[in-house]
């Protein structure tokens, strides 16, 4: 199985507002909303010490091959579907 989806740390990505690199800190929720964002695990809350930058930056890349074999598997899943609800209509009419 290859590796589809990787973890990354955005702590170690440049801050999306000042370029800077190693400037982001994690950052506490502050309301519900951010809390929820956070319990998603998708993203993480971040603050730039340069610039005082605060957001949300997602801790999964989605890479493109993911989305190709997404693509891939929901087209067989439609075409098994339509196949099986074909041999169900002969069944039930016959
Ligand atoms: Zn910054």
């Amino acid at each position: 199985m290859k590796q589809i989806l990787f973890l990354r740390d955005p702590g170690y990505a440049k801050c999306p507002s000042c370029k800077n690199f190693n400037s982001l800190h994690r950052s506490r929720a502050r309301d519900l909303k951010e809390k929820f964002i956070k319990a998603t695990k998708l993203y993480k809350i971040y603050r730039c010490k340069s610039c005082g930058w605060r957001g949300y930056l997602a801790t999964i890349i989605i890479t493109t091959k993911a989305v190709k074999l997404f693509f891939m598997y929901g087209a067989v899943a439609l075409i098994s579907g339509l196949i099986i609800r074909e041999i169900l209509k002969r069944f039930l009419t016959t």
